[in-house]
């Protein structure tokens, strides 16, 4: 069966209910959209404040590969096997975008029996907050352009206006274009273009706000562009924020769904993981941790990108601590960092498993000793791993001390990840977390980036070019040095070059461009290209996904 024809299978519960029984939450303080999602009220959450948090458990993975690694699919199971075993448990989930689920298949709500519903609505527009979210930041796109249009009292540089628009579809032709074409009426033209909505720092300034006054504080943060004598320009200046505010402010409150198996699952926001930091909601998560006695959330790509953006970027803002992490990790993603060809993945193959080991072991590393959480490693178990390869992990991984178990919740949902939640207490019991950040508030900028590069991706140096270093001078001095840095690099490996697999040492990290997110608050490092506006393939998800004769979507993963 495919992913959504056993989501469609399955009997939802009415949320309220389940609201209500699971965590005790009462009618009055949910919004609901239909009877299967329901948004948190901001003033119950806020009620909610002198309750002790729950435990906080961070599901990373080795560095990505072609073949999957099942990070939200492990979550879900996760917080299924938890509520199986008696535990108050939520799993906390980023929001879909609407560009990838028409682009490659593969779904972000989940996976077979480890799943939230109802799928088809989390998938596609959900309630709505990402149009919410490309809606204020193209309001404020239209502002900067009104305002040059009439008259530009505030001298902004029409070649220096850095605020681009937005849309929640990969489509590659927008992503360089010229506006205001046409005439006079029109404005001035200019180029400009769009990013997907997820990479707007709306998006990252969203889930980072703990309150709609934070929210619109830091909206009115964000610069738009400068000057020519390099003034920045902010939203504030514009007068933008307020309206921004107004129009993001339902979709502030997190979002409520169900699992599969009629647990709660908190879905709300949804960063880039390259030029932003790539996890769930703020507020969706302390929210959670209020609610629950262990909440499981996901950080994204590998535990390089999105573990150590989770610790330095979210953590450090928010005051958020996990308790414990699960890595997880596939037979088939070791063998590719082993050397193996895609094609070849399902064939056992224990002297490439062996080779590609290394690059668990580097993340099991630094999520104990730069990050100080003590770790479980789950295999996410797919029908092609042999016993043997399995037993050789185990035999490689002894030396490590860690927990290595093996989960078939994508097939058997909650019970199928026993084993896992099993460990995972175990370990929040035994072993306290020495939680840790990469860096310090005041180490400057390039040192910021070289403890990343040295710590965590085992580089042996970081090299800019002089007009780069400059650049990085420039924020320093402009007294932006004390922003934790948001590393922009492949997903695919430790270093910056996504054929070097495993775990590579002593590579050289080169900064190709850094920006600023005033807004956001903290400094993007690029190192490589990065793709805001991703394109469809050839032959996209969409040619597959239809509605059919009763109504029901089909196609659709
Ligand atoms: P991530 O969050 O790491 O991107 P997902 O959990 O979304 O990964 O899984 C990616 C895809 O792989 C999904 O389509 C999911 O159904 C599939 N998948 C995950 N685990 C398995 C498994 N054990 N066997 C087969 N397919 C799986
Ligand atoms: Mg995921």
């Amino acid at each position: 069966m495919t992913d959504i024809e056993i989501a469609q299978k399955a009997e939802m519960q009415r949320i309220a209910t389940l609201a209500e029984e699971k965590l005790g939450i009462a009618d009055e303080h949910l919004d609901p959209y239909g009877h299967y999602k329901a948004k948190l009220s901001l003033e119950y959450l806020d009620s909610l404040k002198d309750r002790p948090d729950g435990k906080l458990i961070l599901v990373a993975a080795v560095s990505p590969t072609p073949a999957g690694e099942g990070k939200t699919t492990t979550s879900v199971g996760l917080t299924d096997a938890l509520n199986r075993l008696g535990k108050k448990a939520v799993v906390c989930l980023r929001e879909p975008s609407l560009g990838p689920c028409f682009g490659m298949k593969g779904g972000a709500a989940g996976g077979g029996y480890s799943q939230v519903l109802p799928m088809e609505d989390i998938n596609l527009h959900f309630t709505g907050d990402f149009h919410a979210i490309g809606l204020a930041n193209n309001l404020l796109a239209a502002m900067v352009d009104n305002h040059i249009h009439h008259g530009n009292l505030l001298q902004i540089d029409q070649r220096r206006v850095t605020w681009k628009r937005v849309v929640d579809m990969n489509d590659r032709s927008l992503r360089e274009i010229t506006v205001a074409l046409g005439g006079l009426n029109n404005g001035y033209p200019r180029t400009d273009g769009f990013d997907i909505v997820v990479a707007s720092e709306v998006m990252a300034i969203f889930c980072l706000a703990t309150s709609i006054k934070e929210l619109k504080e830091k909206l009115g943060n964000i610069i738009v562009g400068y000057t020519r004598e390099r003034k920045p320009i902010r939203a504030r200046d514009l007068d933008a924020h307020g309206a921004m505010t107004v129009l993001l402010k339902d979709a502030f409150k997190p979002n409520l769904v169900q699992t599969l198996e009629g647990n709660m699952a908190i879905i709300h926001g949804g960063p880039f993981a390259n030029i932003a930091h790539g996890c769930n909601s703020v507020i969706a998560t302390k929210s959670a941790l209020k609610l629950a006695d262990y909440v499981v959330t996901e950080a994204g790509f590998g535990a390089d990108l999105g573990a150590e953006k989770f610790i330095d970027i979210k953590c450090r803002k928010s005051g958020i601590r996990p308790d414990a992490s699960v890595l997880v990790a596939t037979i088939k993603a070791l063998k590719y960092h082993g050397g193996v060809a895609v094609k070849d993945l399902a064939e056992e193959n224990l002297v490439a498993l062996e080779k590609g080991i290394k690059n668990l072991e580097r993340h099991v590393r630094n999520l104990r000793e730069n990050f100080g959480l003590p770790c479980v490693v789950a295999i996410n178990r797919f029908t092609a791993d042999t016993e043997a390869e399995i037993d050789l992990l185990r035999k490689k991984l002894a030396h490590l001390q860690v927990d290595v178990v093996l989960s078939e919740h994508w097939a058997k949902g909650g019970e199928g990840a026993e084993d896992m939640a099993k460990a995972v207490l175990n370990v929040l019991e035994h072993c306290p977390a020495d939680f840790k950040f990469v860096y310090e508030d005041d180490t400057p900028l390039w040192g910021k980036m070289e403890a990343v590069a040295k710590k965590i991706y085992g580089a042996s140096e970081v090299v800019a070019d002089t007009k780069v270093r400059n650049q990085i001078k420039r924020l320093q001095d402009e007294g932006f040095g004390h922003y934790p840095i948001c590393v922009a690099k492949t997903q695919f490996s430790f270093s910056t070059d996504p054929k070097l697999l495993g775990a590579p040492e002593g590579h050289v990290v080169k900064i190709r461009e850094v920006r600023l997110a005033a807004g956001a608050e903290f400094v993007i490092i690029l190192c490589g290209d990065v793709m805001t506006m991703p394109g469809l393939p050839k032959v996209p998800a969409a040619n597959r996904i239809d509605l059919d004769d009763d109504g029901k979507v089909i196609g659709l993963f």
